[in-house]
């Protein structure tokens, strides 16, 4: 079956005024049907702009994709302009963010701001029975509808936002950070809310987060990025069992890693890469425990790491240990 969404080796960089960040330099990613998916990585590592990019959601202008494609339900929407994405939008393709304050009409009602997507892209609909519905769905009180978002809890506001979005009836829904501005306990809530929903609805979810915990607890495949490239993906289990690159180990450590005598957490020591030049080699050397001779140089292509066939990292010290066989791909 064609995946919903396939990113494959993107490039895209921001142009400002005095300088070039070089956000993606090979991204690559799909996801398929009813699947969860995650991205995980550092802040600054692409994970938005990835995201954003494969939504049509990127400020015109200022990002430009230099390389690589991306297709959506196997259609190419790589050259997409502002008049051809808000088609996909709502439906095939929805998002949540971390701010829903950013998105809500601060002066109109949620119940309103619900109807709306319903109205465009379910027209044939009773309206107010919908609405009532999707509050349902995302387990809010039918009393929300008279509501103005300013009324509502930080954690209410997003199960809004994630019923407009379902209003639309989306095949993929992108959440970046859906849960980052919460608290703990209201987090848990939201990713088990995603979780039944999937199963209720039966739609992609690519979830983003830097915290490793949560893409673990709620997804089935998981992508590792950074500095803009894509260096590990591969069952959740898979990676966690094993991880392939260096950097993913690294995350790892410093998620399980209990706090110093400082109350700091664990972190990889050593500096993130610098975006203002496009980097030939792995975003990683220079900061990886084990490095070896091609890394500062040339990307690795991918190489298998596990058992499982769809456990990829692209790591030279992986090549060098498959060298000679089949699993390598250029
Ligand atoms: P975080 O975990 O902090 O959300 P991220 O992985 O989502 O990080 P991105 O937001 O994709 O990272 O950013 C990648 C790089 O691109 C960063 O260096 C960031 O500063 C830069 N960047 C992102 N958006 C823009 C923009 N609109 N204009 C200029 N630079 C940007
Ligand atoms: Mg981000």
């Amino acid at each position: 079956a064609t995946p919903l969404l396939e990113v494959e080796d993107l490039h895209l960089s921001y142009e400002l005024r005095d300088r070039t960040v070089h956000a993606l330099q090979g991204a690559t990613l799909h996801v398929g049907r009813s699947e969860i998916v995650g991205i995980v990585g550092e802040s600054g590592s692409g994970k938005s702009t990835v995201a954003r990019a494969a939504l049509g959601l990127l400020p015109w202008g200022v990002a430009h994709i230099t390389g690589g494609a991306i297709r959506v339900e196997g259609a190419d929407v790589t050259r997409f302009g502002p008049r051809q994405w808000p088609k996909l939008r709502g439906h095939p393709l929805a998002m949540v963010f971390q701010d829903p304050l950013s998105f809500l009409n601060p002066v109109v009602r949620v119940g309103r701001q619900i109807a709306e997507g319903v109205a465009k892209h379910d027209p044939g609909a009773d309206r107010t029975r919908r609405v009532a519905e999707l509050l349902d769905l995302v387990r809010l009180p039918a009393e929300v509808a008279q509501s103005f978002p300013h009324e509502l809890s930080g954690g209410m506001r997003q199960r809004v936002l994630l019923a407009i979005a379902l209003g639309c009836r989306p095949k993929l829904l992108v959440a970046d950070e859906p849960t980052t501005a919460l608290d703990v306990t209201t987090q848990a809530d939201i990713i088990a809310l995603l979780r039944d929903i999937r199963d209720t609805l039966d739609l992609s979810i690519l979830l983003i987060s830097h915290d490793l915990a949560v893409v673990a607890t709620m997804c089935d495949r998981i992508y590792t990025m950074y500095g803009g490239h894509t260096v590990e993906t591969g069952p959740t289990a898979d990676v966690l069992r094993r991880p392939g690159h260096p950097y993913t180990y690294g995350l790892m450590q410093s998620a399980r890693a209990v706090r110093d005598e400082h109350g700091r957490y664990a972190t990889i020591p050593g500096q993130p890469p610098n975006l203002a030049v496009e980097f030939p080699g792995c975003p990683f050397s220079g900061r990886c425990p084990v490095e070896v001779e091609p890394c500062g140089t040339r990307f690795p292509p991918s190489a298998r790491v596990s058992g499982a066939e769809t456990h990829l990292a692209w790591c030279w010290r992986l090549v060098e240990q498959h060298a000679g066989d089949v699993a390598v791909t250029a």
